[in-house]
């Protein structure tokens, strides 16, 4: 059948049965029946679907799409780069977009790191970050420490390694207790971003680190912000004494700013709330702005030359698709823009946005907290939200919101006009309202 011939609500039906036949969607069943909503184009801050419905967007698609969809620089990024040359393999080769890239990296992530090794996906920058701390205590003929000390309430992604860290409850560890490392967990940050410090607030990490120091190879830790893990803001000062810690018990320090990072929390990365370096930093999601699929792993010219100077002489990874041109032409332009762009003034006029229209639903008798911390706004309910039932209310609103167990949570295009922001945000409260009913 051609499907252009069918009127708009046929091809939205026949999109989503065709889907139903062949495809897995995210942590999903192949016989789910939870709804599914075909994209036909999406521009600035809305999606516009195939049965010609329009909604205000506040997800940035998980993280990434922080200047908009169907940017037309970022669209001329592309198609000048894809004229040149789509890919080459980066074993032997070389080209301006990943040098480019890699530069403005290093120059705009925190002061020390100074090695980009380019990868696929975030979980894979992951893995790699985590091998680079394998290896720098191997080559140091410290084999003892190859554990991993990390925050409960934590995400790092979907591959193994990556498992090992996330949360051991939300992340299953159960059904993969066989393979899975055991890694060290200590109690995720008790103390709210905004909240008085108090130095017991460490104590939990302070204690797994004194006891587990001789193990440990790192300490990896979503900066500031605890993202899929349960949209949890904590103290720029637990962040500090983690690095002093880490300093003292000489442990690296992974930071995945995977989802915190290109301006999400307020700050350019979440690490500059606190002022400190981390030894290995991870990045993902906004890195392209959202159009391809591309992750880093920085690390400091001290864990870099360790590794090299060990008995492997060489860091053990590469991806067939590493630093893939137009994904580094896309990200390079999304960065400029970033940073070219009045990002602070958007992230701040999100957050005071949100605060301010949010709030409402503090008041309401199933909803524990509303918390607003830079370009994330969040909505935690006492119960777990019923995903199918409410993901059509949103869409019947206007709005695209995905809420996961008790979050209901908006992180908006930086772009968003300020009218569909309200919108967003009226919206939202409407029907996290009519939860209850
Ligand atoms: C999303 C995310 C990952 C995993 O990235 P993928 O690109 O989905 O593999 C890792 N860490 C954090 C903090 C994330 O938010």
């Amino acid at each position: 059948m051609n499907s252009a011939t069918l009127p708009p609500n046929s091809l939205f039906d026949d999109l989503v049965q065709q889907d139903r036949q062949y495809i897995w969607h995210p942590y999903s069943a192949v016989d789910s029946p939870a709804p599914l909503y075909p994209v036909e184009r999406a521009e600035g801050a809305r999606l516009h679907l195939s049965d010609g419905r329009v909604l205000i967007d506040g997800m940035s698609s998980w993280w990434a799409v922080i200047h908009g969809y169907n940017h037309p620089e970022l669209n001329q990024a592309l198609t000048e780069q894809v004229d040149q040359f789509a890919h080459v393999m980066f074993g032997g080769l070389t080209h301006k977009p990943a040098v480019r890239l890699a530069q403005w990296l290093v120059e705009h992530t925190p002061d020390g790191l100074a090695k980009v090794f380019f990868s696929d996906s975030g979980s894979v920058a992951v893995e790699v970050a985590i091998k680079m701390a394998l290896q720098y205590w191997q080559s140091k003929s410290q084999t003892s420490k190859h554990q991993l000390l990390s925050l409960r309430r934590g995400y790092h992604g979907d591959t193994f390694s990556a498992m090992s860290v996330c949360d051991p409850t939300t992340g299953m560890h159960h059904l993969f207790n066989q393979v899975l490392k055991p890694q060290i967990f200590s109690q995720s940050p008790p103390c709210g971003f905004d909240q008085t410090w108090q130095e017991h607030y460490i104590d939990d990490f302070r204690q797994q680190i004194e006891t587990h120091h001789e193990t440990l190879a790192a300490v990896i830790l979503e900066p500031i912000v605890q993202g899929a893990g349960g949209m949890n803001f904590y103290s720029p000062v637990f962040l500090k004494r983690v690095r002093e810690l880490c300093d003292e018990y000489d442990c690296l320090l992974i930071a995945d700013e995977i989802a915190t990072g290109f301006g999400r929390t307020g700050e350019l990365f979440a690490c500059n709330h606190s002022g400190i370096s981390p030894d290995i930093m991870c990045v993902g999601k906004a890195l392209t702005g959202g159009y391809m699929t591309l992750a880093a792993t920085l690390c400091s010219d001290k864990v870099a030359t360790a590794i090299c100077q060990g008995e492997a002489s060489v860091l053990m990874h590469g991806p067939t698709f590493m630093a893939n041109p137009l994904a580094c032409s896309v990200a390079l332009k999304s960065c400029q823009l970033l940073v070219e762009s009045p990002w602070q003034a958007r992230v701040a006029n999100l957050a005071a946005t949100m605060k301010q229209l949010l709030a409402p639903c503090a008041s309401m008798n199933h909803v524990a907290e509303v918390r607003v911390l830079g370009g994330i706004g969040v909505v935690e309910l006492k119960n777990p939200v019923e995903l199918a039932k409410v993901q059509d209310k949103f869409v019947q609103a206007g709005i695209w919101v995905r809420p996961f167990g008790k979050l209901v949570y908006i992180m908006p295009p930086f772009v968003i006009e300020q009218a569909d922001l309200i919108e967003l945000c009226e919206q939202l409260v409407s029907v996290v309202a009519a939860i209850h009913d």
